[in-house]
């Protein structure tokens, strides 16, 4: 398993994310920044655990990302 967070108020909304991983960030029309697909939100910080499968694309994200507000924790 794998934990993703996400410091959703920072950020700049570029899609870098949504291109890496499609299916786990969409582009919000309201505000503009991206958001974590079922990700649950404790103090502005949106989290989810995912399978290990998906690792590959979620490293791209985090890489990716110019304001470096997604991390990964591997659980398993
Ligand atoms: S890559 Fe980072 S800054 Fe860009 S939309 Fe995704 S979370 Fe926001």
């Amino acid at each position: 398993m794998i934990r993703i967070y996400h410091y959703r108020q920072k950020c700049i909304g570029c899609n870098a994310c949504v291109e890496a991983k499609k299916d786990r960030w969409r582009m919000s029309r309201k505000d503009g920044k991206s958001t974590l697909v079922g990700g649950k939100n404790t103090k502005g910080i949106y989290r989810t655990e995912i399978e290990n499968d998906e690792y590959k694309s979620i490293m791209e994200a985090e890489k990716n990302c110019p304001v470096k507000i997604i991390k990964i924790e591997k659980l398993s």
